[in-house]
Protein backbone atom coordinates (compact mmCIF):
# COMPACT_ATOMS: atom_id res chain seq x y z
CA UNK A 1 0.00 0.00 0.00
CA UNK A 2 1.37 3.61 -0.82
CA UNK A 3 0.57 6.51 1.29
CA UNK A 4 0.96 9.02 -1.93
CA UNK A 5 1.05 8.50 -5.05
CA UNK A 6 2.43 12.48 -6.08
CA UNK A 7 5.93 11.75 -6.99
CA UNK A 8 4.35 8.29 -9.23
CA UNK A 9 1.87 11.22 -10.51
CA UNK A 10 4.38 13.72 -11.79
CA UNK A 11 5.71 11.20 -13.43
CA UNK A 12 2.87 9.68 -15.26
CA UNK A 13 3.53 6.05 -14.06
CA UNK A 14 1.77 3.77 -12.19
CA UNK A 15 2.70 3.17 -8.31
CA UNK A 16 4.23 -0.63 -9.05
CA UNK A 17 6.05 1.00 -12.13
CA UNK A 18 8.91 -1.35 -12.66
CA UNK A 19 12.21 0.70 -12.48
CA UNK A 20 12.65 0.26 -16.33
CA UNK A 21 9.23 2.09 -16.42
CA UNK A 22 10.53 4.90 -14.13
CA UNK A 23 13.60 5.88 -16.07
CA UNK A 24 11.68 5.87 -19.26
CA UNK A 25 9.14 8.23 -18.08
CA UNK A 26 11.68 10.25 -16.96
CA UNK A 27 13.79 10.19 -19.72
CA UNK A 28 10.19 11.28 -21.87
CA UNK A 29 10.12 13.84 -19.71
CA UNK A 30 13.21 15.24 -18.33
CA UNK A 31 13.87 16.02 -22.10
CA UNK A 32 10.56 17.65 -22.96
CA UNK A 33 10.51 19.45 -20.13
CA UNK A 34 14.76 20.27 -19.61
CA UNK A 35 15.38 24.89 -19.30
CA UNK A 36 17.19 24.69 -22.84
CA UNK A 37 14.09 23.43 -24.51
CA UNK A 38 11.24 24.95 -22.07
CA UNK A 39 12.79 27.66 -20.14
CA UNK A 40 9.61 28.64 -18.48
CA UNK A 41 9.11 25.12 -16.96
CA UNK A 42 11.91 25.27 -14.90
CA UNK A 43 9.99 24.25 -11.38
CA UNK A 44 7.81 21.01 -13.66
CA UNK A 45 11.72 20.28 -14.62
CA UNK A 46 12.80 20.32 -10.51
CA UNK A 47 9.59 18.41 -9.62
CA UNK A 48 10.27 15.52 -12.24
CA UNK A 49 13.91 15.77 -11.24
CA UNK A 50 12.90 15.09 -7.40
CA UNK A 51 10.41 12.59 -8.49
CA UNK A 52 12.79 10.41 -10.09
CA UNK A 53 15.66 10.79 -7.51
CA UNK A 54 13.46 8.97 -4.76
CA UNK A 55 11.99 6.48 -6.98
CA UNK A 56 14.81 5.49 -8.59
CA UNK A 57 16.30 5.11 -5.21
CA UNK A 58 15.03 1.22 -3.59
CA UNK A 59 15.52 2.48 -0.52
CA UNK A 60 14.40 6.00 -0.75
CA UNK A 61 10.98 4.80 -3.01
CA UNK A 62 10.36 2.45 0.24
CA UNK A 63 10.80 5.08 2.41
CA UNK A 64 8.00 7.49 0.20
CA UNK A 65 5.83 4.65 -0.19
CA UNK A 66 5.52 4.44 3.64
CA UNK A 67 5.50 7.61 5.11
CA UNK A 68 5.22 9.44 1.62
CA UNK A 69 6.72 12.67 1.01
CA UNK A 70 7.01 14.22 4.38
CA UNK A 71 8.93 11.17 5.41
CA UNK A 72 11.46 12.10 2.33
CA UNK A 73 11.78 14.96 3.55
CA UNK A 74 12.91 14.27 7.55
CA UNK A 75 14.96 11.79 5.46
CA UNK A 76 16.74 8.91 7.05
CA UNK A 77 19.90 9.87 4.24
CA UNK A 78 21.41 11.97 6.58
CA UNK A 79 21.32 15.26 4.46
CA UNK A 80 18.37 16.51 5.81
CA UNK A 81 16.26 14.90 2.84
CA UNK A 82 18.20 17.28 0.56
CA UNK A 83 17.47 16.91 -3.33
CA UNK A 84 20.16 16.86 -5.77
CA UNK A 85 20.27 19.78 -8.30
CA UNK A 86 17.82 18.81 -11.47
CA UNK A 87 20.44 19.40 -13.87
CA UNK A 88 23.21 17.18 -11.64
CA UNK A 89 20.41 13.77 -11.46
CA UNK A 90 19.95 14.82 -15.55
CA UNK A 91 23.73 14.74 -16.81
CA UNK A 92 23.77 11.74 -14.59
CA UNK A 93 21.49 10.16 -16.26
CA UNK A 94 22.15 11.11 -19.96
CA UNK A 95 26.10 10.94 -19.24
CA UNK A 96 26.99 14.49 -18.86
CA UNK A 97 30.02 13.20 -16.35
CA UNK A 98 30.64 15.04 -13.10
CA UNK A 99 30.52 18.64 -11.93
CA UNK A 100 34.15 18.41 -11.97
CA UNK A 101 34.48 17.54 -15.15
CA UNK A 102 32.18 19.24 -16.61
CA UNK A 103 33.23 22.97 -15.50
CA UNK A 104 35.84 22.90 -17.74
CA UNK A 105 34.12 21.80 -20.80
CA UNK A 106 30.98 23.53 -22.62
CA UNK A 107 27.76 22.41 -22.55
CA UNK A 108 26.11 18.89 -23.37
CA UNK A 109 23.26 19.10 -25.92
CA UNK A 110 20.87 15.84 -25.51
CA UNK A 111 18.50 15.31 -27.91
CA UNK A 112 15.64 12.85 -28.58
CA UNK A 113 15.31 11.08 -31.62
CA UNK A 114 12.23 9.19 -32.26
CA UNK A 115 12.81 5.76 -34.20
CA UNK A 116 10.38 3.04 -35.23
CA UNK A 117 10.79 -0.55 -34.56
CA UNK A 118 11.72 -1.16 -38.08
CA UNK A 119 14.63 1.01 -37.69
CA UNK A 120 15.83 -0.97 -34.84
CA UNK A 121 15.41 -4.02 -36.22
CA UNK A 122 16.92 -3.24 -39.81
CA UNK A 123 19.13 -0.41 -38.69
CA UNK A 124 18.92 2.97 -40.26
CA UNK A 125 20.42 6.56 -40.86
CA UNK A 126 18.58 9.49 -39.83
CA UNK A 127 19.76 13.31 -40.06
CA UNK A 128 19.02 15.47 -37.37
CA UNK A 129 19.48 19.52 -37.51
CA UNK A 130 21.18 20.91 -34.05
CA UNK A 131 21.47 24.00 -33.11
CA UNK A 132 25.01 24.66 -30.93
CA UNK A 133 27.48 27.28 -29.76
CA UNK A 134 30.14 27.34 -32.02
CA UNK A 135 33.59 29.39 -31.74
CA UNK A 136 33.34 32.43 -33.99
CA UNK A 137 36.12 31.17 -37.09
CA UNK A 138 36.85 34.82 -38.14
CA UNK A 139 38.32 36.14 -34.80
CA UNK A 140 39.23 32.77 -33.02
CA UNK A 141 36.99 33.24 -30.04
CA UNK A 142 38.87 36.69 -29.71
CA UNK A 143 35.22 38.92 -30.28
CA UNK A 144 37.82 41.47 -32.05
CA UNK A 145 41.27 41.62 -33.81
CA UNK A 146 44.53 39.93 -32.90
CA UNK A 147 45.66 42.49 -29.42
CA UNK A 148 42.92 44.64 -29.41
CA UNK A 149 41.35 43.37 -26.10
CA UNK A 150 42.44 45.52 -22.95
CA UNK A 151 42.61 43.81 -19.57
CA UNK A 152 38.80 45.56 -17.93
CA UNK A 153 40.20 47.61 -15.12
CA UNK A 154 37.42 47.41 -12.83
CA UNK A 155 38.00 43.99 -11.99
CA UNK A 156 41.54 43.48 -13.37
CA UNK A 157 40.61 40.52 -15.63
CA UNK A 158 39.10 38.44 -13.08
CA UNK A 159 35.51 39.25 -14.41
CA UNK A 160 34.60 39.30 -10.63
CA UNK A 161 34.09 42.09 -8.27
CA UNK A 162 34.67 41.72 -4.44
CA UNK A 163 32.32 43.63 -2.49
CA UNK A 164 33.00 43.62 1.29
CA UNK A 165 29.93 44.71 3.56
CA UNK A 166 30.46 45.84 7.41
CA UNK A 167 27.49 43.84 8.91
CA UNK A 168 28.51 45.06 12.21
CA UNK A 169 31.62 46.29 14.05
CA UNK A 170 34.23 43.02 13.43
CA UNK A 171 31.84 41.57 11.33
CA UNK A 172 32.67 41.24 7.07
CA UNK A 173 30.93 39.66 4.81
CA UNK A 174 32.70 39.45 1.31
CA UNK A 175 29.95 39.33 -1.72
CA UNK A 176 31.51 38.33 -5.06
CA UNK A 177 29.88 39.52 -8.02
CA UNK A 178 30.14 39.36 -12.03
CA UNK A 179 31.85 42.02 -13.03
CA UNK A 180 29.45 44.86 -14.77
CA UNK A 181 31.61 46.30 -17.27
CA UNK A 182 33.23 43.55 -18.45
CA UNK A 183 30.14 41.57 -18.49
CA UNK A 184 32.23 38.79 -16.59
CA UNK A 185 35.11 38.49 -19.81
CA UNK A 186 37.65 40.12 -17.92
CA UNK A 187 38.76 42.35 -20.78
CA UNK A 188 37.03 45.18 -22.71
CA UNK A 189 37.17 45.73 -26.91
CA UNK A 190 36.21 48.95 -27.99
CA UNK A 191 34.01 49.23 -30.56
CA UNK A 192 35.68 49.53 -33.69
CA UNK A 193 37.66 46.60 -32.73
CA UNK A 194 35.22 43.95 -32.38
CA UNK A 195 34.71 41.09 -34.72
CA UNK A 196 31.90 42.10 -37.11
CA UNK A 197 30.63 38.57 -37.23
CA UNK A 198 30.61 37.69 -33.67
CA UNK A 199 29.90 41.31 -32.71
CA UNK A 200 32.38 40.66 -29.89
CA UNK A 201 30.34 37.56 -28.08
CA UNK A 202 32.99 35.37 -29.85
CA UNK A 203 30.90 32.77 -30.51
CA UNK A 204 28.19 31.98 -32.76
CA UNK A 205 24.75 30.12 -33.06
CA UNK A 206 25.60 27.53 -35.70
CA UNK A 207 23.27 24.76 -37.01
CA UNK A 208 24.41 21.26 -37.59
CA UNK A 209 23.44 18.39 -39.32
CA UNK A 210 23.93 15.10 -37.56
CA UNK A 211 24.23 11.79 -39.68
CA UNK A 212 22.89 9.26 -36.83
CA UNK A 213 23.35 6.15 -37.37
CA UNK A 214 21.40 3.18 -35.52
CA UNK A 215 22.44 -0.01 -35.62
CA UNK A 216 20.48 -3.24 -35.76
CA UNK A 217 19.30 -4.82 -32.50
CA UNK A 218 19.95 -1.07 -30.95
CA UNK A 219 17.24 -0.32 -28.37
CA UNK A 220 14.66 2.44 -26.70
CA UNK A 221 16.72 4.89 -24.77
CA UNK A 222 19.85 3.88 -26.17
CA UNK A 223 22.62 6.73 -25.92
CA UNK A 224 24.38 8.08 -29.08
CA UNK A 225 27.14 9.98 -27.77
CA UNK A 226 29.38 12.69 -30.70
CA UNK A 227 32.03 13.34 -28.61
CA UNK A 228 33.00 16.99 -28.80
CA UNK A 229 29.88 18.06 -30.81
CA UNK A 230 28.39 20.21 -28.04
CA UNK A 231 28.46 23.82 -27.24
CA UNK A 232 31.72 24.86 -27.65
CA UNK A 233 33.10 28.32 -25.52
CA UNK A 234 36.56 29.51 -25.49
CA UNK A 235 39.21 28.09 -23.05
CA UNK A 236 36.81 25.01 -22.60
CA UNK A 237 36.80 21.61 -24.16
CA UNK A 238 33.81 21.27 -26.05
CA UNK A 239 31.10 19.29 -24.51
CA UNK A 240 29.07 16.25 -26.61
CA UNK A 241 26.03 15.89 -28.42
CA UNK A 242 23.89 13.06 -27.00
CA UNK A 243 21.10 11.30 -29.16
CA UNK A 244 18.68 9.56 -27.17
CA UNK A 245 16.25 6.87 -29.46
CA UNK A 246 12.73 6.72 -28.13
CA UNK A 247 10.74 4.09 -30.46
CA UNK A 248 7.42 4.69 -31.38
CA UNK A 249 4.71 1.56 -30.35
CA UNK A 250 4.29 -0.53 -33.25
CA UNK A 251 1.25 -1.97 -34.25
CA UNK A 252 1.84 -6.03 -34.22
CA UNK A 253 4.94 -5.99 -32.23
CA UNK A 254 6.00 -5.50 -28.66
CA UNK A 255 9.54 -5.73 -27.79
CA UNK A 256 10.78 -7.36 -24.64
CA UNK A 257 14.36 -8.00 -24.51
CA UNK A 258 15.54 -9.54 -27.58
CA UNK A 259 12.28 -10.92 -28.11
CA UNK A 260 9.43 -10.04 -29.85
CA UNK A 261 5.77 -10.28 -28.66
CA UNK A 262 2.72 -10.61 -30.82
CA UNK A 263 -0.15 -11.63 -30.03
CA UNK A 264 -3.03 -14.00 -32.67
CA UNK A 265 -6.36 -14.28 -32.47
CA UNK A 266 -7.49 -18.28 -34.06
CA UNK A 267 -11.13 -19.27 -34.67
CA UNK A 268 -12.14 -22.13 -32.74
CA UNK A 269 -11.93 -24.67 -35.89
CA UNK A 270 -7.66 -23.41 -36.49
CA UNK A 271 -7.16 -23.57 -32.50
CA UNK A 272 -8.66 -27.90 -32.65
CA UNK A 273 -7.63 -28.28 -36.32
CA UNK A 274 -4.57 -26.44 -37.75
CA UNK A 275 -3.85 -23.36 -39.07
CA UNK A 276 -1.16 -21.31 -41.40
CA UNK A 277 -0.93 -17.70 -41.23
CA UNK A 278 0.91 -15.22 -42.92
CA UNK A 279 2.59 -12.88 -40.54
CA UNK A 280 5.14 -9.77 -41.54
CA UNK A 281 8.20 -10.11 -40.58
CA UNK A 282 10.31 -6.16 -39.95
CA UNK A 283 12.09 -6.35 -42.91
CA UNK A 284 8.79 -7.77 -44.88
CA UNK A 285 9.39 -11.13 -45.01
CA UNK A 286 6.26 -13.70 -45.24
CA UNK A 287 6.47 -15.91 -41.76
CA UNK A 288 4.06 -18.72 -42.74
CA UNK A 289 3.21 -19.91 -39.06
CA UNK A 290 2.22 -23.23 -39.05
CA UNK A 291 0.36 -25.48 -36.69
CA UNK A 292 -0.32 -29.15 -37.76
CA UNK A 293 -3.53 -30.94 -37.51
CA UNK A 294 -3.82 -32.86 -33.93
CA UNK A 295 -1.37 -30.15 -32.22
CA UNK A 296 -4.22 -28.07 -30.69
CA UNK A 297 -3.46 -24.53 -29.47
CA UNK A 298 -5.63 -23.51 -26.01
CA UNK A 299 -6.90 -20.14 -25.18
CA UNK A 300 -3.79 -18.03 -23.42
CA UNK A 301 -0.90 -20.56 -24.62
CA UNK A 302 2.29 -19.33 -25.51
CA UNK A 303 4.52 -20.52 -28.69
CA UNK A 304 7.37 -19.24 -30.10
CA UNK A 305 9.29 -19.58 -33.38
CA UNK A 306 12.90 -19.22 -32.64
CA UNK A 307 15.34 -16.85 -34.38
CA UNK A 308 12.57 -14.48 -35.86
CA UNK A 309 12.81 -11.96 -32.69
CA UNK A 310 15.10 -9.00 -33.00
CA UNK A 311 18.52 -8.72 -33.67
CA UNK A 312 21.21 -8.90 -31.38
CA UNK A 313 22.93 -5.33 -31.25
CA UNK A 314 26.68 -5.84 -32.44
CA UNK A 315 25.82 -9.63 -33.14
CA UNK A 316 22.92 -8.91 -35.73
CA UNK A 317 23.09 -12.83 -37.03
CA UNK A 318 21.81 -13.21 -33.77
CA UNK A 319 18.39 -13.27 -33.26
CA UNK A 320 15.74 -13.33 -30.36
CA UNK A 321 12.31 -15.55 -30.41
CA UNK A 322 8.99 -14.34 -31.89
CA UNK A 323 6.74 -14.91 -28.96
CA UNK A 324 2.98 -15.63 -30.02
CA UNK A 325 0.09 -14.88 -27.37
CA UNK A 326 -2.76 -16.92 -28.46
CA UNK A 327 -6.40 -16.17 -28.08
CA UNK A 328 -9.17 -18.30 -29.72
CA UNK A 329 -12.57 -16.99 -30.50
CA UNK A 330 -15.72 -19.09 -30.46
CA UNK A 331 -18.22 -19.86 -32.68
CA UNK A 332 -21.76 -17.77 -32.30
CA UNK A 333 -24.60 -19.13 -30.27
CA UNK A 334 -26.11 -21.29 -32.66
CA UNK A 335 -23.99 -21.63 -35.07
CA UNK A 336 -25.37 -25.14 -35.78
CA UNK A 337 -28.27 -26.59 -35.65
CA UNK A 338 -29.39 -28.31 -32.51
CA UNK A 339 -29.68 -31.73 -34.64
CA UNK A 340 -26.44 -31.49 -35.81
CA UNK A 341 -24.87 -30.33 -31.98
CA UNK A 342 -25.55 -33.98 -30.98
CA UNK A 343 -23.60 -34.95 -34.34
CA UNK A 344 -20.47 -32.87 -33.19
CA UNK A 345 -20.61 -34.25 -29.86
CA UNK A 346 -19.95 -37.76 -30.87
CA UNK A 347 -16.52 -36.46 -32.28
CA UNK A 348 -15.54 -34.52 -29.00
CA UNK A 349 -14.10 -35.97 -25.99
CA UNK A 350 -16.99 -37.47 -23.51
CA UNK A 351 -18.52 -35.16 -21.09
CA UNK A 352 -17.63 -35.54 -17.21
CA UNK A 353 -20.32 -36.39 -15.04
CA UNK A 354 -22.91 -37.09 -17.80
CA UNK A 355 -24.80 -39.93 -16.74
CA UNK A 356 -25.07 -38.45 -13.11
CA UNK A 357 -28.47 -36.90 -14.11
CA UNK A 358 -30.41 -39.09 -15.15
CA UNK A 359 -29.47 -42.00 -12.30
CA UNK A 360 -30.56 -39.49 -9.76
CA UNK A 361 -34.12 -38.66 -8.95
CA UNK A 362 -35.26 -35.20 -10.45
CA UNK A 363 -36.77 -33.88 -7.44
CA UNK A 364 -33.09 -33.30 -6.06
CA UNK A 365 -32.06 -30.71 -8.74
CA UNK A 366 -32.82 -27.23 -8.81
CA UNK A 367 -32.20 -26.18 -12.31
CA UNK A 368 -30.43 -23.53 -12.92
CA UNK A 369 -29.84 -21.46 -16.48
CA UNK A 370 -27.23 -19.34 -17.28
CA UNK A 371 -27.66 -15.57 -18.06
CA UNK A 372 -25.73 -12.99 -19.20
CA UNK A 373 -23.60 -10.72 -16.45
CA UNK A 374 -21.52 -7.74 -16.47
CA UNK A 375 -19.64 -7.25 -13.17
CA UNK A 376 -21.32 -3.82 -12.82
CA UNK A 377 -24.80 -5.82 -12.26
CA UNK A 378 -23.11 -8.38 -10.46
CA UNK A 379 -21.81 -5.55 -7.97
CA UNK A 380 -25.31 -4.05 -7.39
CA UNK A 381 -26.66 -7.41 -6.94
CA UNK A 382 -24.22 -8.76 -4.38
CA UNK A 383 -25.08 -5.67 -2.54
CA UNK A 384 -28.67 -6.10 -2.56
CA UNK A 385 -28.60 -9.19 -0.86
CA UNK A 386 -26.41 -8.51 1.31
CA UNK A 387 -28.95 -5.80 2.40
CA UNK A 388 -30.91 -8.44 2.74
CA UNK A 389 -28.78 -10.66 5.05
CA UNK A 390 -28.30 -7.00 7.20
CA UNK A 391 -31.88 -7.28 7.40
CA UNK A 392 -32.52 -10.95 8.34
CA UNK A 393 -29.44 -10.50 10.88
CA UNK A 394 -31.72 -7.28 11.97
CA UNK A 395 -34.67 -9.52 12.83
CA UNK A 396 -32.89 -12.10 14.78
CA UNK A 397 -30.58 -9.53 16.52
CA UNK A 398 -33.44 -9.46 19.04
CA UNK A 399 -31.86 -12.71 20.68
CA UNK A 400 -28.51 -11.81 20.12
CA UNK A 401 -28.87 -8.82 21.96
CA UNK A 402 -30.43 -10.79 24.52
CA UNK A 403 -27.59 -13.07 24.84
CA UNK A 404 -25.23 -10.66 25.50
CA UNK A 405 -26.74 -8.36 27.93
ZN1 LIG B 1 34.20 36.79 -34.09
ZN1 LIG C 1 35.60 43.47 -15.63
Amino acid sequence: MVKETGFYDILGVKCNATPDELKRAYRKLALKYHPDKNPTEGEKFKQISQAYEVLSDAQKRELYDRGGEKAIKEGGTGGGGNFASPMDIFDLFFGGGSRMHRERRGKNIVHQISVTLDDLYNGATKKLSVQKNAICERCEGRGSRKGAAQMCMSCHGTGMQVHVRQLAPGMVQQVSTVCHSCQGQGQRISQKDRCKTCVGRKILRQKKILEVHIDKGMRDGQKLVFHGEGDQEPGLEPGDIVIVLDQREHLLFTRRGEDLVMSMELQLVEALCGFQKAVQTLDNRTLLVTSHPGELIKPGDTKCVVNEGMPMHRRPFEKGRLIIQFSVVFPQANFLPKHKLKELERYLPEKMDAEQPESMDDDLYIYADLEDCDLETRKRYTHHQHYYMDDDDYASTGGVQCQTS
